[in-house]
């Protein structure tokens, strides 16, 4: 058994769904690091901090404290003592998230944190750079992707579930500005460790990306 796993990739790869149904299929923690820089730049929109003037923003960083309760085997964020699930998925912060993240104060402010938690018991933790930075020693690392199409089509239908109705092409370039941005950056960029499984989901279901990670995490070296 593997008990550190790393999944990362891009916007609307499946990361979040094939890593919530793959904790739960061993029985591990689900740890997903994205809602974490979403729930700072949460925080940042609503105070009204302008994140490029980094004495506010370091100013900021101290009034967040940000708790992870687990409940039904998921880590839940809890910023300033309030679940903040629903908010951290607004267009809003979709926009600002991938600037936000590539702020070096931050991205240190929650290393630690997601490390900590990450092995802290056995773990699918989920993101962005936790194969190449936060678990460089995870006992297996996984890159999910898929066409660019793809992603945005599966975004825009989970908003359209959810409510939100907006034009595929806006979702389509929020993720391709999300991933310029994320992959670009020069700290922590998005990209596969060299050890990592690389793992196309364009033409297969979530049950079988989950089956197949699942064999990949049970099986010996
Ligand atoms: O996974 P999700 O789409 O919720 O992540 C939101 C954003 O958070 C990403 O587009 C990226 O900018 C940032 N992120 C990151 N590193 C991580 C997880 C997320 O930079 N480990």
């Amino acid at each position: 058994m593997k008990k550190l796993i790393a999944i990362d990739g891009p916007a609307g790869a499946g990361k979040s769904t094939v890593a919530r149904l793959l904790a739960k299929k061993l029985s591990y923690l689900y740890i997903d690091t994205g809602a974490m820089y979403r729930a700072i730049t949460y925080f940042l929109i609503k105070e009204g901090i302008n994140y490029e003037d980094l004495e506010a923003l370091n100013q900021a960083l101290k009034k967040i404290v940000l708790d992870f309760k687990v409940i039904d085997g998921a880590s839940v964020i809890f910023l300033n003592g309030k679940q903040c699930n629903e908010e951290i998925r607004q267009t809003i912060v979709n926009q600002h998230v991938s600037p936000v993240a590539k702020i070096s104060t931050v991205r240190h402010f929650l290393k630690k944190k997601q490390r900590d938690l990450a092995r802290s018991t056995f773990s699918v933790t989920e993101g962005r750079d936790i194969g190449t930075v936060v678990l460089p020693d995870a006992d297996l690392k996984i890159f999910l992707t898929a066409r660019p199409e793809v992603r945005a089509q599966r975004r825009w239908k989970e908003l359209k579930e959810k409510g939100i109705d907006l034009p595929y092409k806006e979702v389509l370039e929020n993720v391709q500005q999300r991933d310029t941005i994320d992959s670009t950056r020069s700290e922590a960029p998005l990209r596969p460790a060299i050890d990592a499984l690389l793992v196309d989901t364009s033409d297969m279901s979530i049950e079988e990306v989950v089956n197949f990670l699942y064999q990949k995490a049970v099986e010996d070296d």
